[in-house]
Order: structure tokens, then sequence, then C-alpha cells
């Protein structure tokens, strides 16, 4: 049984590309940067994964022509829509053929990160391409798994742009802090790394917290703002989103849209109350 869409509207901005052209529009006129998700994971089926890397290519495309003078606009792809679960080869060629439109429309590529089980694929992935275009493309990286610590090393080595977030994935204890105030020591250990060794990382968050953590720590040890970008996701705080933006912070809106957006839903459903209440009164007023 399928969804109506209009459950999932706060957190999707819309089921196509031409619903969500006109929010991203409104996001940079607001002085918002954008990374467009076209929702989408676990394929199995070459064909599907061909078309779902023409589909990001087309993205950059349109992207590159849409998007204000210094608005950072770009996008967001999760590899296991490109063929990672099918043959790594398979997908680091399609990963490579995005990479080239991108890089030749100037388009940043983000590699979300996924469940554990796709951790060390994705970076191989990443490090595969890496080198040939390093202003690019960057990798998520989630402060809740306990290899993260050697994978900022790693990524602080390279400079390369990372998205730190703490990870929207149920992950065992053996390999995942549980406990909110570990994963936030984390964060905050990894952010200062990230931000005294990258080149222009994401500070993903809605948490407050790690929030003013990271404004401290980029005040006290001359980090500038333009080196930098908070990140959120479209339809949280977006006042606060906006509030960042005119304190002179670079804050990046992650939008996503597609009609393949169960999965994403039921994630942010999952990580609070408030979210499905919001669904609950949705669904109350249409009624
Ligand atoms: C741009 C972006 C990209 C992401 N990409 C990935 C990815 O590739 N892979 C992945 O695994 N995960 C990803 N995530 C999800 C991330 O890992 C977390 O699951 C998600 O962001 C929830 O954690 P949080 O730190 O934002 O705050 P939470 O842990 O949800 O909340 C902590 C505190 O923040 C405050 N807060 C949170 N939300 C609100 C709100 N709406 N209003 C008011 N206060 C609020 C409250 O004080 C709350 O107690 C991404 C998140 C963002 C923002």
């Amino acid at each position: 049984m399928k969804l109506p869409f209009f459950l999932a509207s706060r957190f999707v901005a819309g089921e196509d590309l031409s619903a969500t052209l006109p929010v991203v529009r409104d996001l940079n006129e607001n002085g918002l940067h954008v990374a467009l998700d076209v929702l989408g994971e676990h394929v199995h089926d070459r064909d599907v994964a061909a078309s779902a890397r023409d589909t990001y290519i087309d993205l950059v495309h349109t992207l590159a022509r849409s998007s204000p003078d210094g608005r950072r606009n770009r996008i967001s792809i999760k590899l296991s829509m490109m063929g990672q679960l099918i043959d790594e080869d398979f997908c680091l060629r399609n990963l490579r053929m995005l990479l080239d439109e991108a890089e030749d429309q100037d388009v940043f590529v983000r590699l979300d990160m996924e469940g554990s089980d796709l951790t060390q694929s994705t970076l191989d992935l990443f490090e595969a391409v890496y080198p040939d275009y390093p202003n690019h493309v960057g990798p998520v990286l989630q402060a809740m798994l306990k290899r993260t610590e050697g994978d900022v090393d790693r990524m602080c080595e390279l400079g390369a742009s990372v998205r730190l977030c703490k990870g929207a994935y149920a992950e065992a204890e053996a390999i995942a802090y549980q406990n909110m105030d570990v994963i936030r020591a984390r964060f905050t250990d990894y952010m200062e790394r990230l931000l005294d060794h990258t080149t222009y990382s994401g500070i993903a968050t809605h948490d407050d917290q790690l929030i003013d953590a990271t404004k401290r720590y980029a005040q006290n040890n001359d980090v500038s703002p333009a080196d930098f970008e908070f990140q959120m996701l479209y339809g949280l705080r977006p006042e606060t989103q906006q509030d960042m933006a005119e304190a002179g912070y670079n804050m990046l809106v992650y939008v996503p849209y597609g009609t393949e957006w169960f999965p994403y839903f039921s994630r942010r459903l999952r990580e609070k109350k408030e979210n499905v209440l919001f669904v609950l009164k949705n669904v109350l007023l249409k009624s």
C-alpha cells in the first residue's frame, strides 16, 4: 500500500524535480545553500542503478544552470542507489561518470553514509575517486560509530571536505556508541579536528549543544565562518536555519525529493517524537 505524500511533505520537498525547484529557489533567495537528494536506496538492478546515475547527471546540469552566484548548491547521493550492492566496480564507473559531469559543471557531490554494512565500501569508493576530483566529492562520517575516530584522522590527512553527523541508523552496541552524551562528546572532538584540518566541512546537526560548541570553537580558534558550514534537513528548524544564515554562517539545507520517500521519512520519525506529532496533526487536519 502506498502512503499519501502529504504525510511526508514536511520533510520531503516534492515527488519530482519540478515541485522541488521552487523550494530550492526560495531557500536560495533567503540566503541558504542547498543539497538536493533524489530519494532511493538499496538498488539491486543494473538498469535502475544506471537510470539513477543519469538522473543525478541531469540534476547536476539543472543545478549548475539554476544556482544563483554565491550559492553553494550541490547534490547528495547514496551509492547504494548507483549499484554499490550489485558490483563495486560497476558503482565506481557510475560514480566516475557522474563526477566527470559534476567537475565540469562545478557542482559538489556529497556521498551520504548509509548503514554500517556499507561504511567501508563507501569510504573505499570515495578514496578511489578523491585523487581525481578533490574539490568535487566528499564523504559523510557518523559520530556514533566507534570506527569514526580513525576515519576522521584519515580525512584530516587528505584534507577532504566531510559532512559530520551523529548517524541515523540503528547500529549494534559492539560498533556504535548508544549514549547521547558520549555521541555528543565524540561529535565535538571530530568537529574540532575537521575544522582545523579540512577544507569546508559541514557540521550537520539540529542540536543546539553541538551548534554552540562549533560556533565557540570557531571563534576561539580563528576559524572563519567562511571556511565551514552548518547543515540541517529540510523542514527541521527552518527559523533557526534562517537565523544562522542572517548571523553570517554558511547554512546548507538538505532537500530530499522523489517518490521513494518512505525509508527517509521513517528515519525522521524514529529520531524525534515531535516529528511524529507533526505528521499526526497533518492527518487530522486532512481528515
Ligand atoms: C544535513 C544532514 C545530512 C545528514 N546526512 C546523514 C547521512 O548521510 N547519514 C546518516 O546516517 N545520517 C545523516 N543525517 C542524520 C543525522 O545523523 C541525525 O540522525 C539527525 O541529524 C538527528 O541528529 P541531530 O544531531 O540533528 O539532533 P537530535 O539528536 O535529533 O536532537 C538533539 C537535540 O537537538 C535539538 N533539536 C533537534 N531537532 C530539533 C527541532 N526540530 N526543533 C528544535 N530542537 C531540535 C533538541 O534539543 C534535541 O534534543 C544527516 C543530518 C543532517 C542535518
